[in-house]
């Protein structure tokens, strides 16, 4: 276990062992943080941020890649997944040593700033931000791209199993010995680290959650503010403020880590309905986990699901 992309990353590689592989993926793991982080200073995506409204810089195939598939999620959910979100995530520094609840004007202000159609990927390979004050944030979906990227070296190694676990970003490589499916734990996000709501039944694939129990503080007032911000104010969403949407986590299985990752994040600030529509549009499945113990899932997701903690029910 090391802690890499602001999480703890786990692998294990079942009976295939062996030092060099592990430092393999690990080292994989330190490279591509140095590219995608947004909280170092030497990252590719700092770089990349510095030279906002200034020119366009060319960038790493990784880095290119994941901007790539962060514009498409943003344009399927009409904006409200973002990966120019980086001033409101400065702004709230949720998950930071300081966090805080900013003024209105504040949040308006980095609001402003924030727009996808404004990161500009140029035929050449260019990069581009047009406006002032931009920054690209790709939380959430880097570790799903890192967890595909490790599978890569799986696949290349032959490694007949594994499991990878990226702060709760799971991939479940390969088959188990005897044959039997993978069993992956949902976590209950209202009980401690560990605890699960239900168990999925599934074959190789990623299971991505994102919760608000992640990353979040509480303010003075009592609220617990979390690291998923809603970008415009449909329901009883404030634009700026965390997700408001009676959801407490979504999760989504899918071959592909990234878009596993990506999705969970979108069907979370989407909220049930639309959410829901995505992940079918995807062919991924998603089951979303509500304040009120309810739990819903998107077509067939629910199927290999079983409930554990029976104060949760199935709607
Ligand atoms: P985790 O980091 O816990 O795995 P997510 O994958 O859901 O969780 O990503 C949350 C992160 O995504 C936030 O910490 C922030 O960096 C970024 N983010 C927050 N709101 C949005 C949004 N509306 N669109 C895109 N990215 C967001
Ligand atoms: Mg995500």
């Amino acid at each position: 276990m090391e802690f890499v992309l602001g999480t703890f990353c786990r692998i294990d590689l079942y009976g295939s062992e062996n030092s060099q592989l592990y430092d393999r993926l690990f080292s994989r793991l330190a490279e591509l943080e140095r590219i995608l982080s947004a909280n170092r200073a030497d990252s590719e995506l700092s770089a990349l941020n510095s030279t906002a409204a200034l020119r366009a810089i060319s960038v790493s195939p990784e880095l290119r890649t994941v901007l790539e598939r962060a514009l498409f999620f943003a344009e399927a959910s009409g904006g409200a997944f973002d990966p120019t979100v980086g001033p409101l995530v400065q702004l709230w520094g949720i998950g930071e040593k300081t966090p805080r609840i900013p003024s209105a004007d504040e949040i308006q202000a980095a609001l402003d700033m924030i727009n996808w159609r404004d990161l500009e990927l140029q035929a050449d390979g260019g990069v581009f931000l047009r406006r002032p004050g931009m920054a690209v944030d790709v939380g959430a979906i880097a570790k799903g791209y890192a967890a595909d990227e490790l599978v890569k070296i799986l696949r290349e190694k032959k490694v007949p199993q594994a499991l990878i676990d990226l702060g709760g970003n799971i991939y479940v490589w390969g088959a188990k010995k005897d044959n039997t499916p993978w069993r992956i734990g949902i976590q209950n996000p209202l009980d401690e680290r560990g605890s699960y709501v239900g168990i999925v039944e599934t074959q190789s694939i990623s299971m991505v959650t994102s919760g608000v129990y992640e990353r979040f503080f509480i303010g003075e007032d009592a609220v617990r503010y979390h690291h998923i911000f809603a970008l415009s104010g449909t329901g009883t969403d404030k634009p700026g403020y965390p997700v408001n949407n009676g959801l407490l986590s979504v999760t989504v299985a899918a071959p592909s880590s990234m878009d596993a990752d990506a999705l969970s994040t979108t069907c979370f600030a989407l909220g049930y309905e639309k959410g829901c529509a995505l992940a079918e549009a995807a062919g991924v499945k998603a089951i979303f986990i509500f304040a009120d113990k309810t739990i819903r899932g998107s077509a067939g997701a629910l199927d290999t699901f079983t409930l554990i903690d029976t104060s949760f029910r199935i709607e």
